[in-house]
């Protein structure tokens, strides 16, 4: 938005990331949240507001996904070319080492676009990406933040270094991280929707010598990192003790799965302030194992909530959690670590990485703003919003969006994005890509 004027969203029942205010205005200015006001704003005296009647429908902050690959966007339906993997490690060697050899840098970008928009309905506003393209890996940072910053969807990069395919591709993946890294100390200002980690596969896949060499480049940058870890117990031998001896984890590092953590490793990693994100559905589908959730909470590990690119639904995400929850602990109860997560931990984790108030709505917050297109028919309060999630927002749509207080979508569309023409451009890209999978 060029102007100074105000969007208001009124008529809402607004969840502001710590309880309900119903009916309530949201009062954007600018970037960020001017407001949250119960009841009805008083019109602008000089006029100019941009009022939109949310119709007593949800508005929520936006949601974070803290684990995500958009590199998988056009592996939906993908037939195999081997029998069927058997396990962890074969899932990887038969899909997805494949799938990330075979892509090109306008498969990235359409991917981009594909998951923003995704995302974007879904009610996502920030995701944290873990981008491998083994065989397209220059440019391929570029590629992705320019269709994520064109959209207007806030997001972290990093390019998974790897020694799979050999050390010219591991030595591109750190270059590219560098790059990218680089680009976004040089022009901080200029893309404020964009930041960077420095990303690695896991530590089953990478030397000493690599790792070493990535630590050293990321301290230059002064960057965290983001690496599967204990996804499977093929990645499970030491793995904690030999990230810390590396120089990996830290208060800046991104953790995923720690499906094979014990407690011992659980209080190692929790020592050094690293964040470990839960990416339930993922781990059902390979069939790895269910996190300890709540040996990893007592510990006091910082936990977080990431769809491993399974989906860009981070509601649907967090109902899985929950199923899986109660399964693993045979217990119905609701035990408020999975909202926890979808309302405050990942919050908090984008508000570290991205310097800004993310994931609530109250005055000076980042005007990142979902309007839901549900409308609550049973009473909606604090006390029982995650019994909407659950039952109610987890089958519905975003109707608008705001992300740094320019609207995204508007009635579900992206303003300015012909949708058939994306979609059919990732129907041919997904063809091409298959064919050299
Ligand atoms: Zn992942």
């Amino acid at each position: 938005m060029s102007d100074r004027s105000r969007t208001i969203i009124r008529n809402g029942i607004v969840f502001t990331g710590s309880g309900i205010v119903d009916p309530a205005a949201v009062v954007i200015r600018d970037r960020v949240i001017d407001a949250v006001i119960p009841g009805e704003p008083a019109a602008h005296p000089g006029g100019g507001d941009r009022v939109i009647d949310a119709g007593g429908r949800l508005v929520t902050p936006g949601w974070i996904n803290a684990h995500t690959h958009i590199y998988s966007a056009l592996a939906r339906g993908i037939g195999l070319k081997d029998p069927p993997p058997a396990n962890f490690v074969q899932i990887l060697e038969r899909i997805w080492w494949r799938l990330d050899r075979a892509l090109d840098l306008d498969a990235i970008a359409l991917s981009a676009r594909l998951h923003a928009l995704e995302s974007l309905r879904a009610g996502v506003t920030t995701l944290f990406d873990h981008h491998a393209s083994q065989r397209a890996v220059r440019g391929s940072l570029g590629a992705l933040t320019r269709s994520l910053t064109e959209i207007g969807i806030r997001h972290s990069l990093c390019f998974e270094v790897s020694d799979r395919d050999g050390p010219d591709a591991a030595r591109e993946g750190i270059e590219e991280n560098v790059a990218f890294l680089s680009g976004l100390l040089s022009n901080s200002g200029g893309r404020d929707l964009a930041r960077g980690l420095f990303g690695l596969h896991a530590a089953f896949t990478l030397s000493d010598a690599t790792l070493a060499r990535c630590a050293v480049h990321a301290r230059a940058l002064g960057a965290g990192f983001h690496v599967h870890v204990a996804e499977d117990a093929a990645d499970t031998f030491r793995v904690v003790d030999r990230l810390i001896r590396a120089g990996i984890l830290g208060e800046r590092t991104i953790c995923v799965h720690g499906v094979h953590l014990d407690r011992d490793d659980l209080g190692r990693l929790a020592a050094t302030g690293s964040w470990l994100v839960h990416c339930p559905e993922s781990n059902m589908n390979n069939a790895v194992g269910a996190a300890r959730l709540d040996a990893a909470e007592r510990a006091s590990v910082r936990l977080a909530l990431g769809t491993d690119g399974f989906t860009a639904d981070l509601t649907r995400e967090a109902l899985v959690a929950h199923l899986l929850h109660n399964h693993t602990n045979g217990k119905p109860g609701q035990s408020g670590l999975i909202p926890s997560l979808l309302f405050h931990q990942n919050a908090a984790l984008a508000s570290e990485f991205f310097g800004l108030s993310l994931g609530v709505l109250r005055a000076g917050a980042a005007a990142d703003v979902v309007l839901w297109d549900y409308r609550p028919p049973t009473p909606l309060t604090t006390a029982n919003f995650w019994g909407h999630v659950l039952f109610g927002v987890v089958s519905a749509r975003a109707r608008d969006v705001w992300i740094d207080g320019r609207p995204v979508l508007d009635s579900g569309r992206i303003p300015g994005m012909d949708e058939e023409d994306l979609l059919a451009r990732c129907r041919s890209a997904a063809e091409r890509i298959w064919e050299r999978f």
